[in-house]
């Protein structure tokens, strides 16, 4: 080991630098907290490639005189704290005066342009750590701030980011999750010039998640506000038969800032068992209001975590209020839903829809009601069509693959089956010698056509469509959509810009010609691909992660559903489907197709044998 040497300030910006500008994103969040910290009511951000270009962020805030414009960049300077007592009773988003000075350590450019109510407008530019000073000619008061090429001289840092559409999705959501609380300024966001979202301001929380969800905002029950002896609760919580599997809206904020509350999130989570499933998760979006001296908010370099003096306390209190909500708003919709069944009595539904088990599961906590339930619409129309859709896949392969390998699963399928029966309009069961076989109709429909696909990418037979189906789709997804236009092709689904915000669908698979594509089109953009740079290996062909997601997410939607009544004939051609796959025992999303019981093992659990 050498001898110690004190570091240059240059190598400790950047040092620090790395635990608070990690992404484009991360600079996006400290300028737009600036902006509100300096009390704008008006805040614009300006986005080029990616974020990797340009960050802009401009204000009409309080601005900055000469001598604090060039403090702001050095390391410590804040105007937002001054001793440590200050740090017991933050009120602001910002406190460290570290962001500016980190962000322009890794920029190769920084512009800073601003200007308060009296004073003169100031221009700063920073260019490889040198400032300089000169006039500007804004007129009105505020800042704008604009960040070149962001590590465009730290290659250790680029190395990480991921790929455009992820940086892009984190540079959006980050705008959104500040704007969704910040009611009475009004926000816009422009990627490449071409606006993304246009946020007006708002009188209530569900006015602005309207504006930013579109109708998914029906999901939510209208916002609660709750005070306590600790703290003021905003809640603004999803029904119950609207949770999912996946959900990336879990919002948290403690006194206006966003973070990630183990206390908070697990108090929602407790409160929500037995209104939904247990593999279900539910969407929120919790505000806490608390004296700020009862939390410390200086916990984190990026001040995502915050640490309450009494976290048990805040457990209870968030528990109990959600608990509360939950159990109000459901006695409504029970109410309802028995005046629903009025109407159906002796009617039986059927229902294909992941809701309509969370809302039995939901439901079936409200002891001592005996109801049915209104039909949820399948996604096809007929069954007869869905079947269609997976015909075309039943057929030899004609690319000459070598032989499948015999797996178990295979060789429990060999041989025809005698008696063939299906289960909870879900699952297939046939006997075969001295066992029962089980099989999952959709995964396994599912896995045939994600192999099928698979094999014929680039050669899949289309079909074009006689009248071009029209999508109109949010800006940044219109781009996700159009730089996925060459993997989806090779699927054999065809579509073109079509102006403005739309793209129209022009081709799709001759086996896929009911396939909700709305439906479809929304999973691709909110399919994470976080791994996207990663290959996965499948049988003897390597695929990027992307191209793997975008085939398991298209035999998905294009294949037999839970839920469908199907014919014998329909049923074995699932079984011989199964028998033609190179991997037959999972769906694609790693569930298995099939299972199997031995007549022994009946036995056994008879006490005929042991
Ligand atoms: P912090 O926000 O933690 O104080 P920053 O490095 O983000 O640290 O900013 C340093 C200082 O620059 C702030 O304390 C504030 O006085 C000033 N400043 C930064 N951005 C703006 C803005 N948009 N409007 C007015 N003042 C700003
Ligand atoms: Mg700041």
């Amino acid at each position: 080991m050498g001898k110690i040497r004190k570091l240059p300030q240059e190598l400790i910006n950047l040092i620090a630098a790395g635990e608070v500008v990690e992404r484009p994103a991360s600079v996006l969040k400290e300028l737009l907290e600036n902006s509100i910290d300096a009390e704008s009511a008006r805040i614009t951000v300006n986005i080029t490639d990616y974020g990797k270009g340009l960050i802009e962020v401009i204000d009409d805030g309080i601005g900055m005189n000469e001598d604090d414009a060039i403090l702001a960049f050095e390391q410590h300077a804040t105007s937002k704290i001054q001793k440590s007592e200050d740090l017991e009773n933050i009120v602001t988003l910002g406190f460290r005066g570290e962001a500016l000075a980190s962000i322009s350590s890794v920029a190769q450019r920084v512009d800073l342009e601003t200007k308060t109510d009296k004073g003169e407008s100031i221009h700063i530019n920073i260019e490889n750590s040198k400032l300089t000073k000169s006039t500007s000619t804004k007129v009105d008061r505020g800042t704008k701030i604009s960040i070149y090429n962001i590590f465009e001289n730290v290659p250790a840092r680029k190395k990480f980011l991921k790929s455009d559409n992820t940086e892009l999705k984190y540079l959006i959501n980050t705008f959104l999750e500040i704007a969704l609380v910040n009611l009475n300024i009004h926000f816009e966001i422009y990627h490449n010039s071409k606006l993304q979202y246009r946020l007006t301001k708002a009188n209530n929380i569900k006015d602005r998640m309207f504006e930013i969800w579109g109708n998914t905002a029906n999901n939510f029950y209208a916002p609660r506000i709750v005070e306590t002896d600790l703290c003021k609760i905003e809640l603004v919580l999803e029904k119950p038969e609207n949770a999912k599997k996946n959900t990336n809206i879990q919002y948290i904020y403690v006194n206006g800032r966003k973070v990630d509350s183990k206390v908070i999130s697990m108090a929602a989570k407790e409160a929500y068992q037995g209104f939904i499933h247990k593999d279900l998760k539910p969407s929120y979006i919790i505000l806490i209001h608390i004296d700020p001296r009862l939390v410390d908010v200086n916990v984190h370099p990026r001040k995502l975590e915050v640490r309450f003096l009494d976290p048990q306390g805040i457990f209870r209190t968030v528990f109990s209020t959600i608990r509360k909500s939950l159990e109000l708003n459901t006695k409504d919709e029970l109410k309802k839903a028995l005046e629903i069944n009025n109407d159906f009595k002796n009617h039986t539904y059927k229902s294909e829809s992941d809701n309509f088990i969370s809302s039995l599961n939901q439901k079936s906590n409200l002891k001592g009601q005996d109801f049915t339930y209104p039909t949820i619409k399948p996604k096809f129309s007929k069954v007869q069509d869905a079947i269609s859709f997976n015909k075309a896949l039943f057929e030899p392969t004609t690319n000459g693959n070598e032989a499948p390998e015999i797996s178990s699963v295979q060789e429990s399928i060999k041989e025809e089956p005698l008696k063939i029966t299906q289960f909870f309009n879900t699952y297939i069961v046939y006997e075969r010698e001295d066992e029962l076989i089980f099989i999952d109709q959709h995964a396994a429909a599912e896995k045939i056509t994600f192999e099928k696909l698979l094999y014929s990418l680039g050669s899949v037979k289309t079909k074009p469509l006689l009248i071009p189906t029209v999508i109109d789709l949010k800006p940044h997804e219109k781009e996700i959509i159009l730089n996925k236009k060459n993997d989806l092709e090779e699927l054999g689904i065809v579509i073109e810009d079509f102006g403005g915000t739309s793209i129209q669908l022009v081709e799709i698979p001759e086996f896929a010609q009911n396939i909700n594509v709305q439906d479809y089109l929304h999973e691709i953009i909110n399919n994470k691909d976080d791994f996207s740079f990663l290959s996965r290996e499948y049988a003897d062909i390597k695929i990027s992660n992307e191209l793997y997601d975008l085939l398991a997410l298209t035999a998905c939607h294009g294949s037999i559903r839970a839920g469908q009544k199907l014919s014998e004939s329909e049923m074995l051609n699932i079984i011989n489907g199964l028998k033609t796959l190179k991997q037959p025992n999972n769906c694609p999303h790693g569930r298995p197709t099939s299972w199997k019981i031995s007549k022994n093992q009946i036995e056994k659990n008879f006490k005929r044998a042991f």
